[in-house]
């Protein structure tokens, strides 16, 4: 474990003494656990969402985005598409919609897991008692984010809730037996380096099974759009190699974007950079195109399929594991 100061300063210092300082063992902890890139199935079955984060290109005021939600039945099928194409873990992700969700979602978890797919959820703020079945149906890992460890920080940017609200979520998903998955926004507009590393540290202390982080990305109609442009890919891969030296098994995405922002999180280098600096999951999107454009939390998604995968892990060398 890091101390903040120790976090602060590799935050600060000069990229090239990263990449020897930090990066490089972060590969190198990563090599020595057999270099495996986890390719991870992923269906945003609805993108209909009640609450009003100031970031999120689906939050309920953006009424200028077409919503959808998938059924029960529409989920199973794709499941089996993800089945026969060899994936072993499925990502069930939705806008925080839980009166309308929670039943068909059941129904998904179950459907899944009885295809022996390992499930990961992410899916927005439940009743304790919630998690629990959905453990029950035989969901593994559940995602809560913190989004931002600044208590006054995320009550401003996420109205609908509160952070005392938030970390019970979090608490309650650890005790339902389910993994949890967690982390931050790296570098929204306004934030501070101290407030990056505090996010460090609470994603550290947390012992995630699963660090979701990517840098800010500006979606259209969102009132944080006004305040900023996109956070830094490069404070983004600091984090990536600060998580893995830190959280030596936990998984960390890959899917990161790179200074192009029009192959959203399946730009190559992108993808790289977070790869070599300890990275391990990337995701196959199986939602039809026209659905895919629709689940958009920030503008510039883009995820690709299995063919993506594959190229990653050719031209990175890391053995693809799909199971
Ligand atoms: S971040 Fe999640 S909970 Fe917040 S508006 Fe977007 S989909 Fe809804």
């Amino acid at each position: 474990m890091f101390t903040k100061q120790e976090i602060l300063d590799a935050l600060a210092m000069p990229w090239p003494a990263f990449q020897a300082a930090f990066a490089a063992p972060a590969k190198a902890a990563w090599r020595a656990r057999g270099d495996v890139m986890q390719g991870v199935a992923m269906i945003g079955f609805s993108n209909v969402c009640r609450n009003q984060c100031l970031y999120c290109g689906m939050r309920a005021g953006n009424t200028a985005l077409p919503r959808y939600r998938l059924t029960a039945s529409q989920v199973r099928e794709l499941a089996q598409g993800a089945r026969q194409q060899g994936f072993g873990r499925l990502f069930l992700i939705s806008g925080e919609d839980p009166r309308h969700n929670f039943a068909p979602l059941l129904e998904m978890v179950a459907a899944a897991a009885g295809m022996g797919l390992r499930l990961t959820l992410a899916c927005g703020e439940y009743e304790p008692a919630q998690y629990q079945e959905l453990k029950a149906a035989g969901a593994a890992e559940y995602v809560v984010k913190f989004e931002m460890s600044n208590p006054a920080s995320f009550n401003r940017l996420n109205p609908s809730t509160s952070f005392a609200a938030r970390m019970a979520a979090i608490e309650a998903v650890q005790r339902s037996g389910m993994l949890l998955a967690s982390g931050n926004i790296i570098d929204w507009p306004g934030q501070t380096l101290d407030e990056l590393a505090e996010d460090i540290l609470l994603t550290a202390r947390l012992q995630v099974s699963w660090a979701p982080v990517v840098p800010y990305l500006p979606a259209a109609n969102t009132p944080l759009a006004q305040e900023g442009g996109r956070g830094s890919v490069e404070l983004a891969l600091r984090e990536i190699a600060l998580l893995r030296l830190m959280l030596p098994q936990a998984d960390i995405t890959g899917g990161q974007p790179g200074e192009d922002m029009r192959n959203g999180f399946s730009d190559r280098q992108g993808n790289l950079n977070a790869l070599a600096a300890g990275a391990n999951v990337l995701f196959a999107d199986l939602l039809p195109a026209p659905l895919a454009d629709d689940f958009r939390v920030t503008d510039h998604r883009a995820v690709q399929g299995l063919a993506h995968l594959q190229e990653m892990a050719a031209l990175s060398g890391m053995q693809l594991r799909l199971d």
